[in-house]
């Protein structure tokens, strides 16, 4: 089995968890959404002493895909991600920037994820789960193997994406999550586009908007 490691890098003025996800054995690794703020994503990268081989996006909002354009360039890496759903939101990256105040290019992923696709980093292989309701483009990853999940704005400890921007539908929120995470099982861990890290369990237990038929 692959020993894997992660390193987060909170970037933007959002404080993006972008994450650097490397297999030890091979040395490669992916950065899962460079939202921004990339002198500090070189630093993580030369501190693990990994190979990028691609850059990953969860889905297309600014937080997370505004620096993937410029590090693709400067890597020379493909861009994997996020579901076509979501290119919309990749094609005005640079006015979804004017918005909020800083610079980002638009990108167009070399590879568009579907549901049931593989992402390979290394010797690790992600399961892609397609997970509309915060973007309707929005992908999870998925480690069954290891037991890790990579969920992007879908769910947070405590909490769910926000669904009140463009193409945000609450109730596919809900769907995808009840649907597609929580049978992923309790012991899964997830590193989220936002905040602290949880557990499929904690979240099945104690979100507030996964009890009943809580719909949003
Ligand atoms: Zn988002
Ligand atoms: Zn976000």
């Amino acid at each position: 089995m692959p020993d894997v490691r992660a390193a987060i890098i909170p970037v933007t003025p959002f404080q993006q968890n972008c994450t650097l996800l490397w297999c030890e054995k091979t040395r490669k690794a992916a950065v899962i959404d460079p939202g921004g703020d990339l002198d500090r994503i070189r630093q993580a990268i030369a501190q693990s002493g990994a190979t990028v081989e691609k850059i990953i996006l969860t889905h297309g909002h600014i937080d997370h895909a505004g620096g993937a354009a410029e590090l693709r360039d400067e890597l020379g890496v493909p861009v994997e991600g996020p579901h076509e759903a979501d290119r919309f939101l990749l094609d005005r990256l640079a006015e979804q920037g004017r918005n909020y105040g800083f610079e980002a290019r638009p990108v167009t992923p070399d590879r568009w994820l579907n549901e049931g696709d593989t992402v390979s980093v290394g010797d690790l292989t992600l399961d892609v789960l397609h997970c509309p309701g915060h973007s309707p483009g929005s992908v999870v990853l998925v480690s069954k193997d290891q037991r890790f999940a990579l969920v992007g704005d879908v769910l947070f400890q405590g909490s769910v994406g926000r669904v009140d921007l463009p193409g945000g539908d609450g109730k596919a929120l809900i769907r995808s999550i009840k649907d597609k995470l929580l049978p992923l099982g309790d012991d899964i861990a997830f590193i989220c586009g936002h905040g602290p890290t949880s557990t499929i369990g904690r979240e099945r237990q104690t979100n507030p908007y996964l009890q009943g038929e809580g719909l949003l």
